[in-house]
């Protein structure tokens, strides 16, 4: 068993952590011996040697993972239950290590790692394991002719693709369904944050899972992930990235009529009307604005407030957002730690700029805090930003940004705010802050998202579909959903 402390981080422990792939149960270097750095956000240097995974690797994961399908597919449904909870069991038992190694690998807190990344990751094993023991088949009486009724057979190697922002979260959410359903995975965690997908594998052993069930091949999207695209043989990929990405995978896939799920980018509305809960909605819109760094799919980062309030909200916000602390992930009472990488940091500080040149103005942040000093004066910090002053035409207010910057802008009628939410090309979530029932009902009906939530943020009940609209994704994940994806489902009609 692998296992994973910060103290390796200290100046004495240097060396470089080596990850390889995981295959049939082993670990195994990249077939052409090629490694890269993987950074620390944090503190902005190298702790990690990541494996430049090839086509050749992704055959020998595809093997792994089709010679284990015959047996696999054909246990129980208890059996993989079993097993699942096992991995659930001893992910729990290792919590703390997850959420370390989770932390020091993406740039987020510790503690939001071990109070929600890490318990989220157990909960879809269990979530999974429970679903499959009670999951039924549909049947009917056809008059006259007999009894039809459908069966469920799993699609075989499922190639699963996961970003960065949440990652054990995300792959777990992923390879929880699939295996659920009898299916083998060869699966791709993002090059920026491999290390708890690595430990994972560890977890994977101890739990008895069969070899070859799930093969992790690390390395990049062009070379490891492409090749599992382009694989003719894994009929079946479920991607979580960004839309760009997303386009390029529908089009290399397109030859091979693969089943996709795509869960993509967002540009997410949160409508605060005057008749809301101000408090609540401030509370919330703080985390729902910065919260791991602004770096969630999910993150409301178009505030559209009604102009009565707008002033007060405006306030309330900027003076929360300067509470929050950002700096040591270690520390307990960080909010904000570094984000994922330099080239993202990059991104994210050049929309900063951007909305200087298209007339904004930033009502609080947009620098790196000047109070990191020594271990942590090279990580990826960003102090949380508000912008105010934009139009809804600026790019800033159209683009996903995927970091602590959010713009706010000011709205008088609720025809008009519906319009604004919905005039994006994204369609992933929204929330609405209001306390009239009838409104509330109105306006997340008109909403283009796949979720709406009102007066809360990232609720998730994950017997609910998930999933995005527009060029926020194609398909819907959680409960029912998710097995219908990993699964091929036949109709049978039997005679009298
Ligand atoms: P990304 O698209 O750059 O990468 C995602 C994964 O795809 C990585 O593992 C990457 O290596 C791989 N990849 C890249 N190019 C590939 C290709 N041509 N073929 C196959 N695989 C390829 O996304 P990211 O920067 O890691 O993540 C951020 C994005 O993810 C944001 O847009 C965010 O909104 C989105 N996201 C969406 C959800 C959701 O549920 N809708 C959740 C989390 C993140």
């Amino acid at each position: 068993m692998s296992t994973f402390s910060y103290s390796e981080s200290t100046p004495a422990a240097m060396s470089l952590i080596t990850i390889d792939n995981f295959i049939n149960n082993a670990y195994v270097k990249p077939q052409n011996g090629i490694y890269f750095d993987t950074f620390e956000p944090s503190r902005g240097r190298p702790y990690a040697k990541i494996p430049d995974s090839a086509a050749t690797d992704v055959e020998l994961a595809y093997k792994a993972a089709a010679s284990a399908f015959p047996a696999w597919s054909k246990t129980s449904a208890a059996e993989r239950s079993n097993i699942m909870n096992k991995i659930a069991n001893l992910l729990e038992s290792r919590l703390d290590e997850f959420a370390e190694a989770e932390s020091r690998d993406q740039g987020k807190p510790v503690e939001l790692a071990r109070t929600v990344d890490i318990p989220r990751a157990i909960h879809n094993f269990r979530f999974y394991a429970s679903k499959i023991i009670h999951a039924t088949e549909e049947a009917g009486e056809l008059p006259g002719v007999g009894l039809s009724y459908t069966q469920r057979m799993p699609v075989g190697v499922a190639g699963l693709i996961s970003p960065w922002n949440l990652p054990l979260y995300l792959l777990t959410w992923k390879i929880a369904p699939c295996i659920a359903s009898g299916n083998t995975a060869v699966c791709k965690p993002s090059e920026f944050t491999s290390m708890t997908a690595f430990l994972l594998c560890s977890v994977f052993i101890d739990a008895g899972l069969p070899t070859g069930v799930v093969n992790m091949v690390f390395g990049t999207g062009m070379g490891a992930g492409q090749a599992i695209v382009d694989h003719p043989r894994i009929p079946l990929i479920s991607f979580t990235g960004g839309t760009v990405t997303g386009a390029k995978i529908i089009a290399n896939s397109a030859k091979h009529f693969k089943k996709l799920s795509l869960e993509l980018g967002g540009k997410n509305a949160n409508i605060v009307f005057a008749d809301s809960n101000l408090e609540a909605a401030l509370n919330t819109s703080v985390r729902s604005s910065f919260a791991n760094q602004g770096e969630i799919c999910l993150c409301g980062s178009r505030i559209f407030v009604e102009r009565p309030v707008y002033q007060q909200f405006l306030d309330g916000l900027v003076a929360r957002a300067k509470n929050l602390k950002v700096g040591d992930p270690r520390s307990k009472d960080t909010n904000l730690g570094a984000l994922v990488s330099r080239e993202h940091w990059e991104k994210v500080t050049g929309y900063i700029q951007l909305s200087l040149e298209e007339g904004g103005k930033i009502e609080c942040g947009g620098q790196k805090p000047s109070s990191l000093q020594d271990e942590f004066k090279d990580g990826y910090f960003l102090e949380p930003t508000i912008i105010s002053g934009l139009t809804p035409q600026c790019r800033v207010m159209r683009e996903e940004i995927f970091g602590p910057v959010v713009t706010i802008y000011p709205f008088d009628t609720e025809e008009e705010v519906i319009q604004l939410a919905n005039d994006s090309v994204y369609g992933l979530s929204c929330s609405v802050w209001t306390e009239n029932i009838r409104r509330a009902r109105r306006v997340a009906g008109a909403i283009q998202a796949g979720t709406v939530w009102v007066n809360t943020w990232m609720a998730r009940d994950l017997r609910m579909p998930f999933g995005g609209m527009k060029q926020s994704g194609l398909g819907r994940e959680g409960g029912d959903h998710s097995l219908n994806f990993y699964s091929e489902i036949k109709t049978i009609c039997l005679a009298d």
